[in-house]
């Protein structure tokens, strides 16, 4: 790993180029061992030499946002883990069109929306995402989605190389999108959004962030939803009818006052959140016939 880091360094200063660096830091889980190394992105010219550095070293490249929907397992990550974060975060507004670099957060979106007077993403605004994985993931709350403003994502693919999907390409549904596994990094997301009262849509954030902090376990850790809304009822229901509220494994626990979460109750390892997650997909089968799927994306090494 010392080649892709030495190769690295040349471009990317050190403030933004970790070895060793132990992913609980950079996941909202706080779980997850080492990643070789770890480059925060200022620039698609920062994507473009972490391609070409693992692509010459031959290391493996893990592209990562603000880390909220990730479980990293203990062992952590070999080769590169490369975020496209807060360095890339440029906001654009022209018009109804807003594009911006997919490191942005969905709040940051929302609010320069608001301030545009365009409607479109106030519901998006408490998810703690990039911009970038909020278009791979679909995400979405309260009734909005990403699928219903974005136009169309520019990305590079490993060789470097520029790629335009528009909204079609990205075949979206729910919680999915043709971007999952497809080995693009996406670097802007183009979106369209509709005239709105700015007044409004604050007033409308405001209430949506009472109503998470109000339903969710917004003061410990965790990766948000576990288990995607199955298509018989909900996750969280299916959960608390099996009595696994307050279930724990370890350090890991099925929150108390949203079943839906697992959240981090104190020192959890990924191995006690993949044995509670499967604790639950079991005894939820076992009671209601129903097969949990994660949300979460495991990444990483036993
Ligand atoms: C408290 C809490 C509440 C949440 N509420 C919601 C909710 O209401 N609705 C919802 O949908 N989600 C919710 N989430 C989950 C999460 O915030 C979303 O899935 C979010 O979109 C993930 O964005 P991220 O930047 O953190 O991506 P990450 O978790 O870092 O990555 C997610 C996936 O996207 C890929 N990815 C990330 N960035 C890029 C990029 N630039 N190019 C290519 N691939 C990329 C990663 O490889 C990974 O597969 C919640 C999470 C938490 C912790």
């Amino acid at each position: 790993m010392n080649d892709v880091y030495a190769a690295l360094a040349r471009t990317i200063p050190p403030q933004r180029l970790l070895k060793d660096a132990p992913m609980r830091d950079h996941t909202t889980m706080r779980v997850g061992g080492p990643a070789d190394v770890l480059a925060d992105a200022a620039g698609e010219d920062d994507v473009r030499a972490v391609l070409a550095a693992c692509r010459a070293c031959g290391a493996k490249l893990t592209v990562i946002g603000n880390g909220s929907n990730l479980l990293v397992r203990d062992g952590g990550i070999r080769g590169v883990v490369l975020c496209v974060g807060r360095h890339m975060a440029d906001i654009r507004v022209q018009g109804e069109q807003i594009e911006a670099q997919a490191g942005a957060t969905l709040s940051a979106l929302a609010q320069a929306a608001a301030r545009a007077n365009l409607a479109g993403v106030a519901a998006l605004s408490g998810i703690p995402g990039t911009l970038g994985g909020a278009a791979v993931m679909n995400a979405g709350a309260y009734g909005g989605e990403m699928s219903q403003v974005v136009q169309g994502v520019c990305a590079l693919d490993g060789e470097g190389r520029d790629v335009r999907l528009d909204a079609q390409a990205l075949a979206y549904g729910y919680r999915r999108s043709a971007l999952m596994g497809a080995g693009l990094i996406v670097t802007r997301v183009r979106m369209r959004l509709t005239p709105g009262d700015g007044a409004a849509l604050l007033e409308e954030m405001a209430q949506l962030a009472r109503r998470r902090r109000e339903k969710q376990p917004l003061d410990w850790p965790s990766a948000g939803s576990t288990f995607k809304r199955p298509a018989q009822g909900y996750a969280a229901q299916l959960i608390d009818e099996a009595g696994l509220r307050g279930l724990r494994v370890g350090g890991a626990q099925v929150s108390q006052k949203h079943t839906g979460f697992i959240v981090n109750a104190g020192g959890a390892t990924a191995r006690d959140v993949l044995e509670l997650m499967s604790r639950v997909q079991e005894a939820v089968f076992e009671r209601s016939g129903v097969r949990l799927e994660p949300e979460v994306r495991i990444l990483g090494e036993e």
